[in-house]
């Protein structure tokens, strides 16, 4: 079975053998307060930072998924209200979340193939952070950076918080264009699903020290205590913190997979608007995705390359939310090799018409 599908998505290969490396080395059983463990930590957290081209000053923590990084910036970022844009499910369900924990949050919509024209948008000034989703994996659209730079010029006392969790580790974003950025594992860095990484600017750590939540067991505030000495709060995924140490090792730097992740991109662009019935979701190429690439068309038609595909042993993503019927989703995450590729695209050649 070969799997397209944008999270949980398909691993590294090499994933298998790091994980028998990691029972062997006794990784499993290692204590979280441990030298051990805090060797294993700064570890990772310097060869991530170095790999995705972090800023030095940038702070990196681990936590369980992107959802529990929603929550961590509504609790401890945000003390009245956050300001939510978003074109698809996951920026709308970050703001529903952010919402129950901070009512007076707002949500600001726009449609997934508009350009979003940072002059059009007013923030009110008891909104302390902007909330934007880079890569929108339910409709394959995405923010470009000129966006974040817009943001950050006409808002420049506002923290700006960005979802990044289908892009980071497949794009190189420009980490020092926005103040949070977090993802889970799941996606581009090719890993099984159970933690997400939260890199956190010196001025998104100073708001959580002046603003000092520690009403919960992820209050920031608590977590940049213990990641002073490369710890966390609670005992955390240390498998899934070595499998990103092993992986970051064997894969290339960002700018370079940067590079493959885009040329794939427009090929599959190109690929996909070469057929009659299907067309990409999103028509504008800027607003496209890099990494997942959503494919509309009729809707039984679609059902029925879905199903062709599951027969051939090829898992293509589901549609999501309000386009699930009529859409399909091709992952293009850096863990996919060549051959699974040209493997879709023959079967889609003999599928479509
Ligand atoms: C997958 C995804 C999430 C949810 O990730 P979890 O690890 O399940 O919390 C959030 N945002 C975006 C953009 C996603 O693609």
């Amino acid at each position: 079975m070969i799997s397209f599908y944008p999270g949980p998505s398909k691993i590294y290969p090499e994933v298998a053998s790091f994980m028998q490396k990691a029972a062997k080395a006794g990784i499993l059983s290692v204590n979280h307060r441990s030298e051990e463990f805090v060797d294993l930590s700064k570890k990772t957290i310097t060869l991530l930072k170095k790999k995705l081209n972090i800023p030095a000053n940038y702070s990196v923590f681990f936590t369980s998924s992107a959802t529990e990084c929603w929550e961590i910036i509504a609790q401890s970022l945000t003390q009245e209200s956050s300001f939510h844009i978003f074109n698809g499910a996951f920026g709308q369900k970050w703001f529903e979340y952010a919402y129950k924990i901070r009512y007076k949050s707002i949500d600001y919509p726009f449609l997934p193939d508009s350009t979003l024209d940072v002059e059009d948008i007013f923030i009110p000034l008891a909104c302390e952070i902007i909330c934007i989703t880079q890569n929108e994996t339910s409709n394959g659209s995405q923010i470009t950076d000129d966006i974040l730079v817009a943001l950050n010029k006409k808002f420049p006392e506002k923290l700006i918080a960005v979802d990044a969790t289908s892009s980071l580790a497949g794009i190189d974003l420009n980490i020092a264009h926005a103040d949070i950025w977090f993802a889970s594992v799941q996606k581009c860095f090719g890993l099984p699903a159970g933690m997400s990484i939260l890199i956190c600017s010196p001025r998104a750590i100073k708001r959580a020290e002046a603003i000092h939540e520690n009403l919960h067991y992820n209050s920031l505030s608590a977590m940049i205590e213990r990641m002073n000495d490369w710890q966390t709060t609670y005992t955390p995924n240390v498998l899934s913190i070595y499998l990103l140490y092993q992986t970051l090792q064997i894969t290339p730097v960002i700018k370079q997979t940067d590079k493959i992740i885009k040329q794939r991109a427009e090929k599959w662009y190109e690929f996909v608007s070469g057929f009659k019935s299907i067309q990409p979701m999103i028509v504008n190429s800027e607003s496209r995705s890099r990494t997942v690439i959503c494919v509309t068309g009729d809707q039984a038609h679609i059902k029925k390359i879905k199903a062709s595909a599951k027969k051939a042993g090829i898992t293509l993503g589901n549609g999501y939310g309000k386009w699930a019927k009529n859409t399909f989703r091709i992952a293009n995450f850096p863990a996919i090799s060549e051959k699974e590729i040209t493997t879709l695209k023959k079967f889609l050649k003999q599928h479509i018409k």
